[in-house]
Order: C-alpha cells, then sequence, then structure tokens
C-alpha cells in the first residue's frame, strides 16, 4: 500500500538511493535536507514524479507535517564533514533526532533512525554484535559523531517505552557506491578519485586497519526491510540491527584492489592515522538474517566496479 514517506537527509548519498526506491515501490516521498553534504543534483531526476517532494530544512528546527513513516538519515557521514563543525554533529543527532521522534509521537508514524557501527567505538569484540556496548571515547574528535549518534538510540528506545513510538534502528556499517561526492572524504571514495586521477592513494597509518563495505544497494534494501517489518508474531524489532557486508578487509588490502581495477599501479602517500581510528570493525548479521531474512548480494569487487564507473564518468564529465 502506498505511504507518505519522509526522508531526512534525503539529498545525501544513501538518503537519494533510498528516495530512489521508495519512488520505485509506488510511496510518496518527502525529501529533507539542509544541503550540508546533500546535494540538490542527488535528487535531480526524482524531482519530475509528482510523487516526490524536495524541501530545504534544518532537522534541528521543528516542523510540522503528516506522514506515515519517517526515515531520519539527516547527519553528516564523513570524519571531514562530521568534524568540520562538532557542535552542530550533536545537535544534528541530538535535537534532530527529538524533533523526528515528537513528530513521530504527534502523527503515530513508524521512524527509523540510521544509527552506526561507530557505537561501538574501537571495540575490544569482534565481530561486533548487537548485544556489545562498545567502547567509544566520549571526548575525541569522533565523539561528536559517535556519542551524538548513541543518545539518538536513547532517545528512540525511551519515546518507545515512555510513549509507544514505533522504532526501528538500523546500525549501519561502511557504505560505498555511485554518487559519493568526490569530496566525500571517506576512504572509498578517496582511493577511487585518486587512482582515476593516476595519484598517490593516501593511506593513513600502516593500512592494517580493517573495514567491512556494503554496497549501497544491499543497504537500503536492508533499510526497508527493517522499516516494514513489524512486531505481531511477537519479534523483538525494536531494538538495533546491524546492517553490513560481513567480508572483511584491510585497507591496504582496498588500496591494492582500487588500484588493480583502475587499471594502476599501487602508488602509496602514507599519512598519519587519525586519532581515536577504530582497529578492526565486521558486523555480525546473524540477527538481521534472522529477522528480516537479508543479507548482501554483491561483493565488494562488483560493488567497486560499479562504483568506478560512477566516478570515471563523473571526473571526465564534470
Ligand atoms: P551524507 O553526508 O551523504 O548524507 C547526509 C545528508 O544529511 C546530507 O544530504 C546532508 O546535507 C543532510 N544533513 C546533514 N545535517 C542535516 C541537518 N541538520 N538537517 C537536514 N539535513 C541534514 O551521508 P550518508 O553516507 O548518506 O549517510 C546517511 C546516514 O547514514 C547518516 O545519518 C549517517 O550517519 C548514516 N550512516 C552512514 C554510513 C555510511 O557508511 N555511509 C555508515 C553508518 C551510518
Ligand atoms: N516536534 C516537531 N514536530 C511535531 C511534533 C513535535 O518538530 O510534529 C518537536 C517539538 O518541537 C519538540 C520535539 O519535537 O521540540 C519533541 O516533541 P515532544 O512532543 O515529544 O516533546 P515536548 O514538545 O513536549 O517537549
Ligand atoms: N582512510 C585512509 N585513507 C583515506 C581515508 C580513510 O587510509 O584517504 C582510512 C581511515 O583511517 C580508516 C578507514 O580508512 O581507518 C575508513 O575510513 P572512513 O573515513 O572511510 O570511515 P570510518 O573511519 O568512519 O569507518
Amino acid at each position: 500500500m502506498s505511504k507518505r514517506v519522509l526522508v531526512t537527509g534525503g539529498a545525501g548519498f544513501i538518503g537519494s538511493h533510498l528516495c530512489e526506491r521508495l519512488l520505485a515501490a509506488g510511496h510518496d516521498v518527502l525529501c529533507l535536507d539542509n544541503f550540508f553534504t546533500g546535494r540538490r543534483e542527488n535528487v535531480a531526476r526524482l524531482l519530475d514524479s509528482r510523487a516526490f517532494e524536495l524541501r530545504r530544512h534544518d532537522v534541528v528546527e521543528p516542523i510540522l507535517l503528516e506522514v506515515d513513516q519517517i526515515y531520519n538519515l539527516a547527519c553528516p557521514a564523513s570524519p571531514v564533514h562530521y568534524q568540520y563543525n562538532p557542535v552542530k554533529t550533536v545537535k544534528t543527532n541530538v535535537v534532530g533526532t527529538l524533533n523526528m521522534l515528537g513528530l513521530a509521537k504527534r502523527v503515530g508514524a513508524r521512524i527509523l533512525q540510521a544509527s552506526t557501527s561507530e557505537v561501538y567505538g574501537d571495540p575490544e569484540v569482534h565481530p561486533q554484535d548487537e548485544t556489545y556496548w562498545g567502547r567509544v571515547n566520549p571526548i575525541g574528535i569522533r565523539s561528536c559523531y559517535d556519542e551524538g549518534k548513541r543518545v539518538a538510540e536513547t532517545l528512540m528506545t525511551d519515546y518507545h517505552r515512555q510513549n509507544h513510538v514505533d522504532i526501528r534502528i538500523a546500525r549501519i556499517f561502511n557504505t560505498y557506491g555511485p554518487r559519493m561526492l568526490e569530496s566525500d572524504g571517506r576512504v572509498v571514495s578517496n582511493f577511487v578519485v585518486q587512482a582515476l586521477r593516476g595519484e598517490e592513494l593516501t593511506l593513513y597509518g600502516d593500512g592494517a586497519q580493517t573495514r567491512s563495505f556494503c554496497y549501497v544497494d544491499d543497504l537500503v534494501e536492508g533499510l526497508m526491510r527493517l522499516m516494514n517489518r513489524d512486531g505481531t508474531d511477537g519479534a523483538d524489532v525494536h531494538r538495533p540491527v546491524n546492517l553490513g557486508n560481513p567480508e572483511e578487509f584491510s585497507i591496504r588490502e582496498l588500496a591494492e584492489e582500487v588500484a588493480r581495477q583502475c587499471g594502476r599501479e599501487v602508488k602509496i602517500r602514507y599519512c598519519p592515522l587519525p586519532e581515536d581510528d577504530p582497529r578492526q570493525r565486521r558486523p555480525d548479521i546473524t540477527r538481521a538474517r534472522n529477522l528480516l531474512g537479508w543479507s548482501p548480494t554483491i561483493p565488494l569487487r562488483d560493488g567497486l566496479a560499479r562504483t568506478i564507473s560512477d566516478f570515471a564518468a563523473r571526473i571526465e564529465n564534470p
């Protein structure tokens, strides 16, 4: 059945793919974005659809709307961008999530929060499952994001307990794909842009730190399944769910694969490892498999090929 769906941060990387999929599924989509890291161009081809509406709005300000579902994605996700104005990052996560929860409560909408693997910090447990409480520095340079997202999970859970708001929490692991900005600053886009331009790849630290990379289409499928999973069979749908690809790579391996696929020799420029950079990260997705019947279908090799061709087209035709 067609629903009125709000996507905050809908002009960003994941949000724009989500808006597209929601429209294709026949929903009315309202996209709110303050265009800090999002771009109108990301959703330009959706503007022709009468079922799509784009509004400039900052989620830190209250807003009155009538919707059935809310995907709360508003928040810069790349360290360079969320550290640019850390106080604003905290406000977006805390006040922004509070406003969306107030809205969900008022209109009886179901709300899904885009949380993150960063709630696990630099983990001592590997792989990470949802019962792990994390190891997060409360006063470091990543804290505005990590702790902001942790408070957002707390707010979500308390609005559920106190006000019976129908919540879903997705702990998203590193996601990549077409439409990431060249200036995004995260590792996949940096390496792809550098390799395509024949530049050295900027490797932070020795490159032994690991991440698990999920292709954006797989992630969006997981988000929609989680949103639409009801709990009428008694399933516990309100606790967090990890969404990510359990294949784990060192950042050095990623550099080598990107260079190989771009047809370049591997040229590395060693840079200092940023403060509090997690050493390892891999999701345990048993809960997502059982609850949603979901697991990623696109291996890194294939997802990278699609991502590289998208960047190549943009870099050649700016
Ligand atoms: P992104 O930076 O491309 O998108 C975020 C969007 O939110 C942008 O369009 C930005 O303009 C908008 N935004 C930021 N602050 C806002 C505000 N105060 N009001 C309104 N809009 C605002 O990032 P992304 O990779 O698409 O991430 C989307 C969400 O998923 C974020 O909440 C992020 O924390 C979460 N997430 C992403 C990843 C990942 O690897 N991509 C991993 C974990 C969690
Ligand atoms: N809010 C909003 N839109 C709504 C309802 C609430 O933006 O449709 C905001 C509201 O301004 C408040 C926050 O959400 O800042 C929390 O609302 P709630 O009603 O839970 O708390 P209260 O207003 O009582 O503090
Ligand atoms: N990284 C890197 N070179 C870059 C950008 C990032 O070596 O140009 C490293 C970074 O130190 C981290 C990993 O790649 O260990 C993933 O970084 P990203 O910013 O993409 O995501 P996050 O650290 O938030 O998982």
